[in-house]
């Protein structure tokens, strides 16, 4: 039989991490799977570790590296007894409890772990274009995040990637900071809300390019246009840029909890209004994966913090039945 945790946490951005060092110091002795290292977002860390500077996590006046901002959050979990492994989660099973976690192949009969309590803090993706060094030019120029990164942009001509609400949101914050900002979509009808459509065309700022698709970034160390294919002509033509906010969408990390856990129809996991509770009794979800709304590193960390703090008085209320 796999061994038995109080808790596990399976994440490691700032909402995973935030509940591992509640969840160490309340003696909880949490086991945190924090994933594999990768290109994307579902990754060690999170989304922050995608992003260079941060200007707007409280406690760094002068701003924080994101890479170092997590190592920070991992070093201060470990220091207070949280167990890491760099793995991935490939199976759960929520149906009794203790629940099971399975790392490697998740064909196997016995889970690798099983727990009393569960910490959901998978995050989410932003959905990129998948062109050429996309990565590496993420912080230099690319961003998926206007309200982490807009303030970079003063006086400078940008674009925005969509033609969703989340386009025209961040592009409408983005023409406070920027000359111009120009949104690149791909047809000549927006898929965004009327009354956001209105407030763009209102906007002398903000332009629309119809009918276009990103066929690649000019740049060197950083970005200086956006190579666009026009879809009526096929021509070919550079907008000059030096900063592409992609909005697109987002995919939360949720793949694993399917047919287990209540999900939105987006595909987010729900939790109980003011908690982060979910349907399955003993079973929390915090940050990104339950959030379509905020999505900031703060209110991950904060949920994250709920999630300790329920996870612990849940177990205080329902002691293990023997294992
Ligand atoms: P969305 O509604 O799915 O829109 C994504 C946009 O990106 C669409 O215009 C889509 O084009 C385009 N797109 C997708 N893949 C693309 C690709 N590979 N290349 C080029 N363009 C691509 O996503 P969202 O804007 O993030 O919104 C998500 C949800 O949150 C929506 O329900 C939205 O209403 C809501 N939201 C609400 C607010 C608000 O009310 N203030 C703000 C933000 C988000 P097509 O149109 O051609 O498919």
């Amino acid at each position: 039989m796999s061994d038995v945790r109080e808790v596990i946490i399976i994440g490691s951005g700032p909402a995973g991490l935030t509940s591992a060092i509640y969840t160490a110091r309340a003696n909880l002795s949490p086991l945190v799977l924090e994933g594999e290292p990768s290109s994307t977002s579902d990754q060690p860390g999170g989304q922050l570790m995608l992003t260079t500077d941060v200007e707007n996590f409280p406690g760094f006046p002068e701003g924080v590296l994101g890479p170092e901002l997590m190592q920070n959050f991992r070093t201060q979990a470990l220091r207070f007894g949280a167990e890491i492994q760099t793995v991935k989660a490939s199976r759960v099973d929520l149906s009794s409890r203790p629940y099971g976690v399975w790392v490697g192949d998740p064909d196997t009969s016995e889970p690798t772990h099983r727990a009393q309590s569960l910490i959901i803090s998978t995050g989410a993706q932003s959905i990129m274009l998948g062109l050429d060094r996309e990565a590496e030019l993420i912080g230099h120029g690319l961003s998926t995040c206007a309200t982490c990164d807009g303030f970079f942009f003063r006086d400078q001509e940008i674009a925005v990637v969509g033609g969703g609400d989340s386009a025209l949101e961040e592009a409408q914050f983005l023409s406070r900071f920027a000359s111009k900002v120009t949104i690149v979509h791909r047809r000549d009808e927006l898929r965004a809300s009327k009354i956001m459509q209105d407030r763009a065309f209102a906007n002398d700022k903000v332009e629309f390019r119809w009918n276009s698709v990103v066929d690649g970034y000019e740049s060197d160390t950083s970005i200086s246009g956006l190579r666009l294919e026009d879809t009526k002509t096929g021509e070919i033509s550079i907008l000059p840029v030096t900063g592409v906010f992609l909005a697109i969408g987002h995919r939360p990390n949720t793949d694993l909890f399917k047919g287990q856990l209540a999900l939105k129809d987006n595909g987010y996991l729900i939790t109980l209004p003011d908690s982060t509770r979910t349907d399955v009794e003993g079973v929390f979800a915090c940050g990104d994966v339950q959030d379509d709304y905020f999505r900031q590193a703060i209110t991950a960390a904060g949920s994250g913090c709920m999630a300790a703090i329920e996870s612990e008085r849940w177990l205080e209320d329902n002691p293990s039945n023997g294992h």
